[in-house]
């Protein structure tokens, strides 16, 4: 039987800036994703027979139909009923080191390992478009991170325009295991909020180009100033998730007092990241963020920002 190992990397968020609403009933989002290199691994067989199987080493991650690594697996099958036919079904493993829940898209880089590896299995030759856009069908986040790198991402977070490289800049991530924040609570609570200064679709595009407010930072990261760019992220959630997760808000102005470029949550949360100028200054960072927060639950990492997507290991 024919298998792959993919590496399947997770994102933060350099900037979320909630538009508006779209008739979908989804936000209108100006986002810039980043890849880092914290990563599942996810190894898929041909199995053979008629059936996708799916294991994993983390108990917080279901291994039923909801397991976004699964819907991808059952995509593939109904968009590609020969291949199913010549090739039978997979068995897919997953081997969770992005926590879970956490703002980072694991379930959605997870997903699209499973597009990348079943293309391979199946001999399909798709290309980088057409697995971005079946991705598209599983949730906003899974195009991205097909590809990876920096990408500024708009309408419901799918549509991806890609940026500049980020070279050799390193992070402090910082996530408490047992807290989980719902991505659906965060955005409803935002809109029940702040609904009322939402951009209407009703409006010229020229004033709603005028209402986004990523051009700045879209500038650094061109200019590759990480300075600069650190001062222009930005992440509307943070106004509803600070003041209900006093941990996260705690986490934040922990990483604030360190000699550090900037921080922020990534996406709903409760991860928060630091930027860092070295790899010596994200230990040292994580080292005493550790002396000042003891707790067993808090987990900590440091990665660095890549270039890439999903990759196949063998
Ligand atoms: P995003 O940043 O895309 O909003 P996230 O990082 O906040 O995602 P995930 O780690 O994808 O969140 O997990 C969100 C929920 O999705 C989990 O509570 C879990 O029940 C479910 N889930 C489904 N498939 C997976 C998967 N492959 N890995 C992790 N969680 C998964």
């Amino acid at each position: 039987m024919r298998s792959y190992t993919l590496i399947a990397p997770a994102k933060i968020n350099l900037y979320l800036e909630i538009i508006g609403d779209r008739p979908d009933g989804y936000h209108e989002l100006a986002m810039i994703l980043q890849s880092i290199a914290l990563a599942d691994q996810i190894d898929l067989e041909a199995n053979g027979i008629e059936l996708i199987r799916l294991r994993c080493d983390n108990k917080q991650v279901p291994v039923d139909k909801s397991n976004l690594a699964y819907r991808a697996a059952d995509l593939m099958v109904s968009e590609f009923p020969d291949s199913f036919a010549t090739y039978g079904g997979v068995d897919i493993t997953l081997h969770k080191r992005i926590p879970v829940a956490a703002g980072l898209a694991g379930g959605s880089t997870d997903a699209a390992a499973v597009l990348v590896g079943m293309d391979l299995l199946w001999k399909l030759g798709l290309t980088k478009l057409e697995l971005e856009e079946l991705a598209a069908k599983i949730g906003s986040d899974v195009p991205f991170c097909i590809g990876g790198g920096t990408a500024i991402a708009t309408r419901r977070g799918e549509v991806l325009s890609s940026l500049s490289d980020l070279g050799d800049i390193y992070i402090v991530l910082a996530k408490y295991r047992s807290l989980e924040v719902s991505t659906a609570w965060a955005y409803n609570t935002y809109r029940s909020l702040y609904g009322d200064r939402y951009i209407k679709d009703t409006e010229s595009l020229a004033e709603r180009a005028s209402a986004v407010n990523s051009g700045e930072i879209v500038q650094a990261i061109i200019r590759q100033n990480v300075k600069e760019i650190a001062d222009k992220m930005r992440n509307d959630l943070e106004k509803v998730v600070l003041p209900e997760y006093p941990q996260v808000l705690q986490l934040k102005e922990s990483l604030a007092k360190y000699d550090i470029l900037g921080t922020m949550m990534s996406g709903s949360g409760p991860s928060v990241f630091a930027l860092c100028e070295s790899k010596e200054k994200a230990e040292q960072v994580k080292l005493s963020l550790r002396n000042e927060i003891p707790d067993t639950d808090l987990e900590l990492f440091v990665t660095r920002l890549i270039t890439h997507g999903i990759q196949v290991a063998s």
